[in-house]
């Protein structure tokens, strides 16, 4: 076993830690993008709420002003009583006649408003059983986004554990430099040890010298012993060579 084998196999587990960290920022994604499908069925069923809460309002409108009409009629048929003239009398009776017409007019409008609420609330309960079918749906696939999270959290705490387990015994003087080199770039360049594929880097697909091919042949006679062993990068990326 070289010190590569043992970054290879560092590297394995290093995957499979970036497909986890990969979904533990997906996921929480997902579970917004799931709230944000709720938004336009909650936008129907407030709308149509408000449309329900304005009619009754409408209604108790038109029943204050059929009350002060009543109540004004009422009024003029008092004051009536006590005029003096036929010509006072005649003109409180056109009065009268206006405050009616006034009045039927406005329990007109009141039928008309009282009439639209059934449909407004037939048109809620539909907005309202759909926004509740969907939000049913969507509860449970946030239920379930929510429990693998916790399930991906825990396997990447493990394999972070296993990971500083594995890099321990590579962090010695005579291995140390290899697993710098890894660490520093396995941020920006993903994998960091790759190998030639007839003298091309498999990272950067760029052609390398041939000599480059002898210098990891080099390596691995040399596998036993990593004082003797030299970091082989592509000349491009940066990449080890493997
Ligand atoms: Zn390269």
């Amino acid at each position: 076993m070289s010190v590569l084998d043992d970054l290879s196999a560092l590297q394995e587990l290093d995957g499979e830690i970036r497909e986890l960290e990969r979904h533990v920022n997906d996921i929480p994604i997902r579970r917004e993008q799931e709230i944000r499908k709720l938004a336009a069925e909650q936008d129907d069923l407030n709308r149509a709420r408000e449309e329900v809460n304005r009619l009754i309002l409408e209604t108790r409108n038109d029943e204050v002003v059929i009350s002060e009409i009543k109540e004004n009629i009422a009024k003029f048929r008092t004051q009536q009583m006590s005029l003096k003239t036929n010509a006072e009398y005649a003109a409180m009776n056109s009065q009268i006649a206006k405050a009616e017409e006034a009045q039927k007019a406005a329990e007109a409008k009141l039928a008309e408003d009282k009439a639209k609420i059934p449909a407004a609330e037939s048109a809620l309960a539909g907005f309202q059983a759909v926004y509740d079918a969907a939000k049913g749906e969507v509860d449970a696939y946030i239920a379930d986004l929510d429990a693998r999270l916790a399930e991906i959290q825990k396997r990447l705490d493990d394999a972070r554990l296993r990971r500083a387990a594995m890099a321990k015994p590579l962090d010695v003087p005579a291995t140390r430099k290899f697993l710098m080199y890894y660490d520093r770039l396995r941020k920006s360049r993903w994998p960091v040890l790759i190998r030639l594929d007839a003298g091309v880097c498999t990272g950067c697909h760029m052609q390398l010298p041939p000599a480059k091919q002898q210098d990891a042949m080099k390596n691995a006679v040399t596998a036993t012993d990593p004082a003797k062993m030299a970091i082989v990068a592509c000349d491009f990326c940066g990449r080890m060579i493997h």
